[in-house]
């Protein structure tokens, strides 16, 4: 499979029993439907996006971004809690390319939600 960005090979690498693709070049990572979610869920995943995210910033403005597994256009996706995450989707299997530093800073958000929600029901425990 080849990076969607800059057309190197994406290497399979393993978090707990979650396979991942990721690029050797540009350090971008491919998710299949879910595996995202399924990630973001399990702690010390940001380790598998070891990219720099200048490298990352300069190819999230890329456009007419192709899926790597179907060939089709992929969209464009804002996070809808970080707005400054853009990642691709695929329409056609659901997979998504987050560019290096971006599954970093989704998981960092995520985590200080959580510890957020933990304090909320806690206080309301009380
Ligand atoms: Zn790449
Ligand atoms: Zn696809």
């Amino acid at each position: 499979m080849k990076c969607p960005k800059c057309q190197s090979e994406l290497e399979t690498i393993k978090f707990e029993d979650i396979e991942v693709e990721r690029c050797v070049a540009c350090r971008g990572l491919w998710f299949d439907m879910l595996e995202k979610e399924d990630l973001l869920k399990l702690e010390g995943s940001e380790s598998i996006d070891i990219g720099e995210a200048r490298v990352g910033k300069e190819h999230s403005k890329m456009r007419d971004v192709k899926c790597p597994v179907c060939s089709e256009p992929m969209i464009s996706m804002v996070d809808r809690d970080q707005d400054h995450i853009h990642y691709e989707s695929c329409p056609i299997c659901y997979g998504t390319f987050f560019d290096a530093g971006e599954f970093r800073d989704l998981k960092e958000h995520s985590v200080i939600e959580r510890f957020v929600e933990m304090l909320k029901t806690l206080r309301s425990n009380l």
